[in-house]
């Protein structure tokens, strides 16, 4: 069922060809890990879900990848956290810049940047890759991603923003130069954040306290360890 949504995606000009490339790695460290959410992904879910409670301007950053795979769940996710959604492409085109906002627009959501809003650049990312909203990203304190390119991922921390990334490769650049780390698939990860985004609104204290606490470090490690356990497991057996 989720391959045929980046499918899908690929058929109504959301997802582009490299995005297919992209899933397809991603389905091979989910794969690897089990195809669940582990307790350290959980873990920088609640602390994505904090960042989003107690940050001033937070942004979800949604590329073709993510709109395909999760409108109902990014809507729901700007809903009960305020953030707005701005549609940020690695293969920018306006054209795939305004099916998106569309598509993300019928799946209901409300706070959403427009495709004709202001434009500036990441500093360090002067092409058509370094392409924000002035009111969106540019202004923003911290930035949620998913499935996102490490040279962009690492622009946007250079920039001084607190960076959450979803993403199922913890070898990958993003997963290595983000503030928060999610390794989960991102579906089920926006699903765990929208859980505790609404057990955290009303408690900004607990938030601060948890992101006070958090080593993104201890998490990456927690996921090469679980990668390894498996695959251990796996070569002591011959089966999973
Ligand atoms: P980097 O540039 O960060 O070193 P990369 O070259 O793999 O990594 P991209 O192809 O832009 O960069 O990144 C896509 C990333 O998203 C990959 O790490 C992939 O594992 C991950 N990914 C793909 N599908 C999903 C998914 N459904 N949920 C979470 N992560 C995913």
């Amino acid at each position: 069922m989720t391959r045929e949504k980046i499918v899908e995606g690929y058929r109504k000009g959301i997802v582009v060809l490299h995005g297919l490339i992209a899933h397809g790695r991603g389905e091979a460290f989910d794969y690897l890990l089990g195809e669940k959410t582990h307790g350290f992904a959980d873990y920088a879910e609640k602390i994505v879900a904090s960042y989003l409670v107690v940050s001033n301007r937070p942004i979800i950053s949604v590329n073709g990848n993510y709109a395909a795979l999760a409108p109902d769940e990014i809507a729901e996710l700007s809903r009960v956290s305020g953030a707005y959604v701005e549609v940020n492409l690695f293969h920018r085109t306006e054209e795939r810049i305004a099916r998106i906002y569309e598509f993300l627009r019928e799946h209901g959501v409300e706070r959403i940047l427009p495709p004709s809003c202001e434009k500036t650049y990441v500093p360090g990312l002067e092409s058509k890759r370094g392409i924000v909203c002035r009111e969106g990203i540019a202004l923003a304190d911290f930035v949620l991603l998913a499935i996102e390119d490490g040279d962009r991922t690492e622009a946007l921390v250079g920039w001084g923003k607190k960076v959450a990334a979803i993403d199922l490769n913890p070898f990958s650049r993003t997963a290595q130069k983000a503030t928060v780390t999610v390794v989960d698939d991102a579906i089920r990860a926006t699903r765990n954040i929208i859980r505790y985004v609404e057990g955290l609104r009303g408690n900004r204290e607990e938030a601060m306290r948890l992101i006070a606490g958090y080593d993104n470090k201890l998490v990456l490690k927690q996921a090469f360890k679980a990668l390894l356990d498996r695959l251990e497991f796996a070569v002591s057996r011959g089966v999973l």
